[in-house]
């Protein structure tokens, strides 16, 4: 349950409700509004806590609130105003619409400095490459690992931009932080519930993509396993689901975007590269995610597609995206945070 504080709260009274919940063995999540401040009651179960509505009501409380949703902290019964995460400057779920690209692999020093200039100079924000990769074939290439996290590093020291690459493994998390400014789920591992622990507990920005099977409801309490343990800086990606369609390699939950918009404070992004696997529909599926809402897209970038050594097929060449961002640009000014 919320329990909302009374305008004027003292930090005294503030401090009682959370001691109160506390005492009845529950986590008591504080947020501290430009007007009105908020305590979200966490069981350890889910469950909110029983009977305590007459005790927290001698406190300075307007109202208390049942939570209707399993994912509690992610909810926008929390919190109405949008969360606006910061990637080293870059800000994430406000008015602009946030731009990551660059290649689905880090291959060499040369391929990723050729993207990471060309998509800073057609205007992305953050650049984009994997180094520890989820391959479907263990036969394919699977990434270069901390040579590749260190060659991104470099190309966003050398561009300005922030880097954002893809972490794996819990046991990787501590290097993969050295080296980058954001932190990737995959879709793969979306409820890879150790490794979304250990997220928990950095303060890194973490993108949270959608499983290819995965509900909304089960997407959004991956994300809570995120916010539970104390990491708010969580931006989620629709990157296309599974069905019986097969011309495209997934397909693009658009709607999705709108109502998931809807059910969270969280800003959601989506990557019509992974959602298409097909670089023709590339750039209507982002100006579509731009459309329904979308707080950003996420775009590969290579500048020989047909020599990739993955997902060359949906890469974008160095002039598309160009192409590509002027087109965009129309949206910038029409977005709009709300739901
Ligand atoms: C990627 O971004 O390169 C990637 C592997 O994406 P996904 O986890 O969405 O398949
Ligand atoms: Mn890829």
């Amino acid at each position: 349950m919320i329990v909302v504080m009374a305008r004027g709260a003292s930090e005294d009274e503030i401090r009682l409700v959370v001691e109160r919940l506390e005492g009845c063995g529950f986590q008591a999540v504080v947020s501290r509004g430009a007007v009105q401040t908020t305590v979200e009651a966490v069981g350890a179960d889910g469950r909110a806590p029983a009977g305590l509505e007459s005790l927290l009501a001698s406190g300075n409380v307007e109202r208390i609130i049942p939570f209707a949703e399993p994912f509690k902290l992610a909810s926008r019964q929390v919190r109405q105003d949008r969360t606006v995460v910061g990637v080293k400057g870059v800000r994430i779920g406000g008015p602009r619409l946030t731009v990551m690209a660059g290649p689905c692999s880090v291959e060499s020093r040369e391929q990723l400095l050729i993207v990471a200039r060309a998509v800073t100079a057609a205007g992305a924000d953050i650049l984009r490459g994997g180094a520890f990769k989820p391959r479907t074939s263990p036969y394919d290439f699977q990434g270069l690992g901390v040579e590749g996290l260190k060659l991104l590093a470099a190309a966003g020291e050398e561009t300005g931009l922030p880097v954002v690459t893809e972490v794996m493994s819990v046991d990787d998390v501590e290097v993969v932080m050295e080296f980058s400014d954001m932190l990737q789920v995959g879709a793969r591992n979306m409820q890879n519930f150790p490794l979304l622990r250990r997220l928990g507990k950095v303060s890194a920005p973490v993108l949270l993509k959608r499983g290819p099977s995965a509900t909304i409801k089960e997407w959004l309490l991956a994300a809570e396993y995120l916010l539970a343990g104390g990491n708010a800086n969580v931006v989620l990606c629709e990157r296309g689901i599974r069905t019986f369609e097969t011309e495209l390699r997934n397909t693009l939950d658009l709607a999705g975007v709108a109502r998931v918009k809807e059910l969270t404070h969280l800003p959601v992004i989506v990557d019509p590269s992974h959602a298409t696997g097909r670089r023709s529909v590339i750039p209507a599926a982002a100006r579509a995610a731009a459309a329904v809402g979308a707080d950003g897209v996420m775009l590969e970038v290579h500048p020989e597609p047909e020599r990739a050594l993955s997902d060359g097929p949906q890469a974008l060449t160095c002039e598309d995206f160009a192409l590509l961002m002027q087109d965009l640009r129309s949206y910038w000014s029409g977005k709009s945070t709300d739901a």
